[in-house]
């Protein structure tokens, strides 16, 4: 069994060079994952440049499930719970609309990437969750869209509704043939932007050792750090879920669950992949667990398994768009990054040329704070923070090495040296046995065993060198 995911072997088979002097561009996109990569798609022929602080596709995109569906459990309703159905239909459209481009840019460009008509299912076990998937038929019936009932074929649950009309694809293979497109000279590898100024109407993008100037910045790094004030907690919440992948011939098939905690399978050619476990990242720490119960839920013996962690937006609305003046964002997808991804390309690309699009309001980024979350979430990361304090792992020995908290761990005779607490906001970190990384109860940092920062806002890496 590989402790990473299923995409992992999906090589992406270029390899790009590190910023090594100062450079100047028109429009820096930082971050290099699906949202980033559809972005320079839609950008490729400006005088553009993308940065990406570790590998291309190695962020939360390496650990998705890759379905490309506009049948996303239960946003419609939470949208129109927080609007109404007239902002439902338009993310609606919007979605249908991303699996049309997406479609028209593999056809017209010849992409291999697995991509597969599906059958998607919602699905409930929970009685009380029925009437809700049936005003959900509703909304979609009005919208145009042919909905089934209870037509689950392969497994039984208490009330299922489908569609046709949906995707899934390998999205490590998408990036990898999108960045045949697009100039290698227009991509930076192994380039961590850790601080951004505004001066004389430029934007001075630092790095260790260099500096990047840009007349605009699109942030896509997942998370979006360097905005002030901190779009968590007033804006969203992390999600973490569990993934597995074994074995098995199934008919193309997408399906997830109405309701959290969150059960989701796709296949990706023989293989199943299961989602389930899903929770606030604060409100637990205890990986293991998590990881147990997947196991026990599946009765084959699995190939990969995994974490994964996304952003739920306090509407159920990606932010997409202008945060403030040449500063877009583009983040928040609510665990539906391929389709909004895509969109987003499409939305930035019209935004910075002046270009109307229809959608620019619906997911303007500085659209009015719904439902402020601050004082359960500082509580939530209050408690991650106490938790990661007092949470030991037995594999591990904690200790001081020149008075900085630090931890050990040891395999096949090497030995891991890193600071316990994570750069961004000092919480402790837990080693997460399962994937062999350290990681943040908090806002989801993670680093590997030599201590690189891989995923999340912490912009430094935790290495510690013994004889400092
Ligand atoms: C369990 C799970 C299952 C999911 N399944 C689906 C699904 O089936 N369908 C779907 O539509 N969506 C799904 N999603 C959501 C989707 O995977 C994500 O929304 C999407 O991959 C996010 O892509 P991204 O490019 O924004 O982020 P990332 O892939 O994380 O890319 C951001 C990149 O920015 C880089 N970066 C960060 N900081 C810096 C810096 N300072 N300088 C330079 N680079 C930096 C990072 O290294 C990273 O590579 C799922 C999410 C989860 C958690």
């Amino acid at each position: 069994m590989k402790n990473k995911s299923i995409w992992s072997d999906t090589k992406i088979n270029k390899n790009y060079k590190e910023l090594s002097s100062d450079i100047k561009t028109d429009i820096l996109i930082i971050g290099g994952g699906i949202t980033g990569i559809n972005i320079l798609y839609n950008l490729k022929d400006e005088d553009v440049i993308l940065v990406e602080r570790n590998k291309i596709g190695s962020g939360v995109t390496l650990n998705t499930t890759g379905k490309l569906t506009y049948f996303q459990d239960n946003i419609y309703n939470n949208i129109i719970k927080n609007y109404d159905e007239k902002t439902a239909s338009l993310y609606l459209k919007s979605q249908i609309e991303a699996i049309e481009i997406i479609k028209e840019i593999i056809n017209n460009n010849n992409i291999e990437c697995d991509f597969t008509k599906t059958k998607s299912y919602v699905f409930t076990d929970k009685k009380e969750d029925i009437e809700n998937i049936k005003l959900l038929k509703q909304f979609l019936e009005k919208n145009n869209i042919k909905v089934y009932e209870n037509d689950m074929k392969v497994l039984k649950y208490l009330y299922s509704i489908s569609v046709d009309d949906t995707y899934h694809f390998n999205p490590i293979k998408y990036i990898d043939r999108l960045l045949n497109l697009i100039d290698k000279n227009k991509i930076y590898e192994n380039t961590n932007i850790i601080d951004i100024k505004y001066k004389d109407d430029k934007y001075i993008c630092s790095t260790k050792t260099n500096k990047i100037i840009a007349n605009k910045i699109v942030l896509a790094t997942h998370y979006p750090y360097f905005i002030y004030p901190y779009f968590f907690p007033l804006k969203c919440f992390l999600e973490k879920s569990y993934l597995v992948s074994f074995k098995e011939k199934i008919d193309n098939i997408s399906l997830i669950s109405y309701n959290k905690p969150t059960t989701s399978m796709r296949n990706y050619k023989d293989n199943v992949i299961y989602l389930s476990e899903t929770h606030g990242l604060c409100n637990e720490v205890d990986d293991k667990t998590h990881f147990n119960n997947l196991l026990n839920k599946i009765d084959k013996k699995p190939d990969y398994i995994w974490s994964n962690i996304d952003i739920i937006t306090n509407d159920y609305i990606p932010y997409i768009g202008y945060m403030k003046k040449d500063f877009l964002i583009s983040t928040g997808y609510n665990t539906w990054g391929m389709t909004n991804s895509v969109l987003s390309g499409k939305i930035i690309s019209d935004l910075i040329h002046n270009k109307k699009n229809e959608y620019v309001k619906l997911f303007d980024p500085k659209r009015s704070k719904k439902k402020l979350r601050i004082l359960s979430d500082t509580f939530s990361t209050l408690k991650g923070y106490y938790e990661g304090f007092t949470n030991k792992n037995s594999k591990i020995k904690y200790t001081k090495i020149n008075g900085i908290d630090a931890m050990i761990y040891k395999e096949d005779d090497k030995e891991y040296i890193v600071k316990r607490k994570c750069p961004h906001a000092k919480c402790n970190l837990l080693f997460n046995e399962e994937e062999l990384t350290f990681d943040c109860p908090c806002h989801a940092s993670r680093f590997d065993l030599e201590g690189n920062a891989i995923k999340g806002p912490s912009k430094y890496n935790i290495k510690i060198k013994k004889d400092k």
